[in-house]
């Protein structure tokens, strides 16, 4: 409780409803607070069933005229958004690697990966085709329509504030469904700008809504009897609390949740290559990424040379301002997010692993809530570091003697989000694809994110539910399907 501030000052964040800012009701805010100076940036509306229901409401009433706009206007609108994202694209990074920390280049990254959903939201009257059958009996044909659902919600978390916001509403828009946006409340600024922007393209009002909150606000979006769907990106706990509780009241439901993702490397890898992918995959965004390596796995020989470079390198990351050209790596988003690092680091060292770079020795002077890389050797595959997502700067090496004990190893774990392997045998990648149990796989790729037109989830309890962001999957998760069966 002590991050709420009952005076707020500035005025809070506007709410987005029916095409038009307005403050909530509730009166109870919560700071938004850069990583990196522990500046406050903005006051964040801690919204309830009073403020879900204003805008759940507003995109109830918007439906019926957006779902019979014809699908082709639809996506000039979409072509329209694009263009206005492509103009703002410098401004959004900049808000995302204020607000979030991360890098300002990985942010800018962030937001193309988002403006590609909007690329593929456009192809909307192909992708939403039905398909014909004549003359499945004498005289009778048969059609399946791709019709849209009636408002949708999109739950988000802070790790990536414009791109994830992206995966969801520019889809489910375009199918012609309304939508209800909650962003992260600790990084809610850059998905109330995507919304307004969307306003700014031509979205007629209470096409797109955008509700601030927490917890109450989520639970208010879960029960709404007028919310049909919901699409939720965060942790593994909430992840199964909105799964079931979206269900319990008939919603369709993708929840991706959390992940500890291994990192493989054969003996025969190339070593220049590996290193650059295993660095950025577990440090890069400051190891806050859904898909970060979080698992080293060396097999064999691999390890010394191995973590000898990634030694030094980690050693050698300048953690910094995010804005700042020689910066390699930013700030995690709070000091709970850092005290949980230290805290993972302290439980190592107990139990025995070898720290072969502590991150706790780095970037701790500054204001911002700072941590270096952290390397670990020599981990139990039983204990909290190879188990639980730490979701920081923490790589932990678990070694193994071959490739069937490294799998086998990776497939211990709950989770299924991403895993990696970095070899030149082809064999030993096919076993590797055909045996790891994760939805998405990288070979000698050590960030395995899928481009806006494929699927993005994981396996496992790194995600509940059935169709997957992104792509075909979304697709049929913002469509409801209908057979039509005629005769004339
Ligand atoms: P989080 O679970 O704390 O928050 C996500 C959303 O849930 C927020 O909007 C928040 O307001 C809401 N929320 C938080 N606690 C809640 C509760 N008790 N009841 C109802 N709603 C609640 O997640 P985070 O810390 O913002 O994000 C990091 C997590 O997201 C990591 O676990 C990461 O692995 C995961 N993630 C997964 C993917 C994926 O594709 N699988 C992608 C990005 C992030």
């Amino acid at each position: 409780m002590a991050e709420i501030a009952s005076t707020p000052s500035p005025a809070p964040l506007p709410l987005l409803i029916d095409g038009a800012r307005r403050p909530a009701e509730v009166q109870e805010t919560l700071p938004v607070i850069e990583p990196a100076t522990g500046r406050t940036l903005a006051l964040v509306p801690r919204g309830g069933e009073r403020e879900v229901d204003l805008a759940v409401r507003a995109a109830a009433r918007a439906f019926p005229a957006w779902r019979d706009v014809p699908v082709p206007e639809r996506a000039q609108v979409l072509f329209r958004y694009k263009a206005v994202l492509e103009r703002e694209w410098e401004a959004l990074a900049i808000s995302v690697a204020r607000e979030n920390g991360k890098l300002l280049d990985d942010a800018r990254n962030e937001v193309r990966r988002g403006i590609e959903v909007v690329d593929f939201a456009c192809g909307m009257p192909t992708l939403a085709q039905g398909r014909t059958a004549l003359g499945i009996a004498r005289g009778i044909d048969s059609h399946t329509w791709r019709v849209p659902i009636g408002p949708m919600a999109g739950i988000c978390p802070f790790n990536f504030p414009a791109m994830i916001p992206l995966w969801m509403f520019p889809i489910a828009i375009a199918a012609g469904n309304t939508f209800v946006l909650k962003p992260s409340e600790r990084t809610p600024l850059t998905g109330l700008r995507l919304a307004e922007l969307f306003l700014e393209a031509g979205l007629p009002p209470g096409v797109l809504n955008v509700v601030h909150g927490a917890r109450e606000a989520v639970d208010a979006l879960l029960d709404h009897p007028l919310v049909r769907g919901v699409s939720f990106v965060g942790s593994e706990g909430v992840a199964r609390h909105v799964y079931a509780r979206a269900a319990a009241s008939g919603k369709r439901v993708q929840a991706m949740a959390g992940a500890k993702n291994h990192l493989l490397v054969l003996p025969d890898a190339d070593l220049d290559l590996t290193v650059a992918a295993v660095m950025g995959s577990a440090y890069g965004a400051a190891g806050q990424r859904c898909l970060a390596g979080s698992v080293l796995v060396p097999v064999g020989k691999a390890a010394e040379p191995l973590l000898e470079r990634l030694s030094a390198q980690a050693r050698a990351t300048r953690v910094g301002d995010p804005f700042a050209e020689d910066s390699a790596m930013g700030p995690v988003i709070r000091e709970d997010a850092r005290a949980r690092v230290r805290r993972y680091i302290e439980d190592g060292v107990r139990e025995g692993a070898t720290l072969l770079v502590d991150g706790r020795e780095t970037g701790t002077a500054a204001d911002g809530t700072f941590i270096g890389p952290t390397l670990f050797d020599r981990v139990s595959p039983d204990s909290a570091l190879a188990r639980e997502e730490i979701f920081g700067p923490l790589l932990a090496s678990v070694r193994a003697d071959t490739v069937e004990e490294a799998v086998a190893l990776a497939n211990r774990s709950r989770f299924g989000n991403a895993a990696s392997v970095f070899t030149t045998s082809g064999r030993a990648a096919a076993y590797f694809r055909r045996n790891v149990e994760a939805g998405m796989i990288g070979v000698n790729v050590g960030v395995a994110a899928p481009m806006a037109f494929f699927p993005f989830a994981g396996w496992k309890s790194s995600f509940y539910g059935d169709l997957h962001a992104t792509g075909e999957d979304a697709v049929r998760f913002y469509t409801e399907t209908r057979v039509v069966i005629e005769r004339w």
